[in-house]
């Protein structure tokens, strides 16, 4: 039987061992482990692929969502608007910090955050105190937005942008799934405060291990985080700010330094691969009333994180692709305003709508760059074969 995982890292692996392994045992040999050379130029190599100023690494992407939000000094009675469709850590990072999550639903053709919702949300629910904008049903000021560029499409920035200054609002991007994404020629993490990445190893620039990266262009705000990545301390064992632990580790930062320099490969496999998906798809007779393509949109790059199909039957569906050796993920089954942990925030089911069909519809196909075009075709075809039979 054709086997299709959902990721294979191993034949990623393949490719850069030879590049790696050196890097790898002379950070060994140096014992140099912490905050080295290496994170210096991986973070200048990032940032400016990102296309930002300046790169600070962090020890995971949920740990640069958390360590952007103290840099913002979001805390206690603030409260962060964002998408529920997402990762937990979104709105997890946010609550984190002692902030409230405000959700607000999705477009239901890029999956992200409406901003034609986020502006009904501001026009009925909020009002300005003292130039603050303030929630009115609970009284917390309203600090952030937080955007996701989910399965690497960016989120529609320029009327975020318009909403967050005609707001007084900073915007944090969970760049988590976006590294070289683009928004209109402008690379995700380098149009609002500050970027947020994750290297976690299923990213399309996956560490060995956990790792991140804050981006931002403004001096200061990269300074606090650079010093709260540190405890807060500087000098060392002096502090006027209340950090924590946030460091990405030296072997991580040389290991994505030599990555990075495939990064661009693996992007245009998983753009190819999608493609052909798109093409196959589009194809089989009768399969479009069942199952409906990912659209990139106009000036956007697009870099497939995941390759997501909205599908009727979906979790019969995947029992079936699962039968015939085929792996697939739901990302992400419930949305987070109707999480356990967030019933404190009193959302009921209904509320936001798109997002919760979203979670009901959606199911990520194996799109990685060493797909062979077998087993693309293979995909396509166990699909075809389950609305046919
Ligand atoms: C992966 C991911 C994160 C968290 O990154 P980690 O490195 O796993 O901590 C945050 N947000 C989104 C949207 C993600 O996909």
């Amino acid at each position: 039987m054709t086997t299709v995982p959902l990721l294979d890292l191993k034949a990623q692996y393949a490719q850069i061992r030879a590049a790696v392994m050196p890097v790898i045992e002379e950070v060994c040999e140096s014992q140099y482990f912490i905050l080295g050379k290496h994170v210096t130029a991986f973070e200048a190599d990032a940032a400016r692929y990102c296309g930002a100023q300046h790169g600070i690494g962090v020890s995971s992407g949920t740990d640069a969502l958390l360590l952007a939000l103290m840099a913002l000094d979001i805390g206690p009675g603030d409260e962060v608007i964002t998408s529920p469709f997402t990762f937990f850590a979104t709105g997890g990072t946010i609550a984190r910090a002692g902030a409230r999550p405000l959700y607000c639903d999705i477009d239901p053709v890029s999956f992200n955050l409406s901003p034609a919702a986020v502006e009904a949300f501001i026009d009925a629910h909020t009002r300005v105190r003292g130039g603050v904008l303030v929630n009115r049903v609970t009284g917390g000021r309203i600090r952030a937005i937080m955007p996701v560029h989910l399965y690497g499409q960016s989120a529609d920035m320029d009327p975020l942008l318009r909403l967050a200054r005609a707001h007084g609002l900073a915007i944090i991007e969970d760049a988590a799934q976006a590294i070289g994404t683009e928004y209109h020629g402008r690379r995700v993490g380098s149009i609002g405060d500050v970027g947020c990445f994750s290297f976690f190893p299923s990213k399309n620039l996956g560490a060995f291990g956990d790792a991140g990266l804050c981006t931002a262009n403004d001096p200061e705000l990269a300074e606090r985080l650079k010093v709260l990545r540190v405890h807060g301390g500087k000098p060392k064992y002096y502090h006027a700010l209340i950090g924590g632990n946030f460091r990405i580790d030296e072997l991580q930062a040389a290991v994505l330094e030599v990555k990075l320099k495939f990064l661009d490969g693996w992007t245009e496999g998983r753009q190819r691969n999608a493609r052909f998906y798109d093409a196959a798809f589009a194809a089989v007779p009768g399969l479009g009333a069942h199952l409906r393509t990912p659209r990139a949109l106009p000036g956007m790059r697009h870099i497939f994180n995941q390759y997501v199909v909205r599908v009727a039957r979906r979790d019969e569906l995947r029992q079936f692709l699962a039968e015939n050796g085929v792996g697939t993920e739901i990302y992400y089954p419930v949305p987070l305003h109707l999480q356990e942990c967030f019933g404190y925030l009193g959302y009921r089911v209904g509320d936001l709508p798109h997002s919760e069909l979203a979670a009901r519809e959606t199911l990520a196909l194996p799109v990685y760059a060493e797909l062979t075009e077998a087993q693309l075709r293979y995909v396509v075809d166990t699909i075809a074969r389950f609305y046919a039979g």
